[in-house]
């Protein structure tokens, strides 16, 4: 069993509940998401699969394309009012993020793959720094700042989906 984010106490599964995700073409699908109980600490944590954003409906590679490309257009079949949300929420959250990613690094004594020598950067380049930009970087930033319980009201993202 992996140990919880929260204390490293053992999860028990407690139950499921079913999640709708969009892709690329627009056609949804739904999956089941485990609801785990933390044993020590009693703290409720979903199962996170690598293809979804917390609070977002499109998988997350849709997500990632978008805003790895912000001025190119997009194959994504999405409305061009969720194309702008994306994009200013990942403005908006980079140097968040960036920072999540900086802190876990730190508190498992990881050194970035090479030290920032522009100090102007993007955020998005910096972030490539600690998860790479091969497709699915933005998996690997969503996965470790979930687990360490930084993604902001990560909580109430699954509740409400
Ligand atoms: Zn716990």
């Amino acid at each position: 069993m992996v140990p919880s984010p929260c204390c490293g106490g053992e999860l028990k599964v407690i139950g499921s509940r079913k999640r709708k995700l969009t892709s690329e073409s627009g056609e949804s699908r739904v999956l089941v998401v485990r609801r785990l109980r933390c044993t020590q600490c009693r703290k409720i944590h979903h199962e996170l699969p690598d293809c979804i954003v917390p609070y977002k409906r499109y998988e997350s590679t849709c997500v990632e394309q978008v805003i790895s490309k912000p001025e190119e257009a997009s194959t994504v079949a999405a409305d061009d009012a969720t194309l702008r949300r994306w994009k200013n929420w990942f403005r908006e959250q980079s140097t968040y993020l960036l920072g999540s990613l900086r802190s876990i690094a730190f508190r498992f004594h990881q050194v970035p793959v090479e030290k920032l020598s522009v100090p102007s950067q993007s955020a998005h380049h910096a972030i490539g720094h600690y998860v790479g930009d091969a497709p699915g970087w933005l998996a690997r930033i969503v996965r470790p700042v979930v687990n360490s319980n930084l993604w902001l009201h990560t909580r109430s993202a699954f509740l409400s989906g």
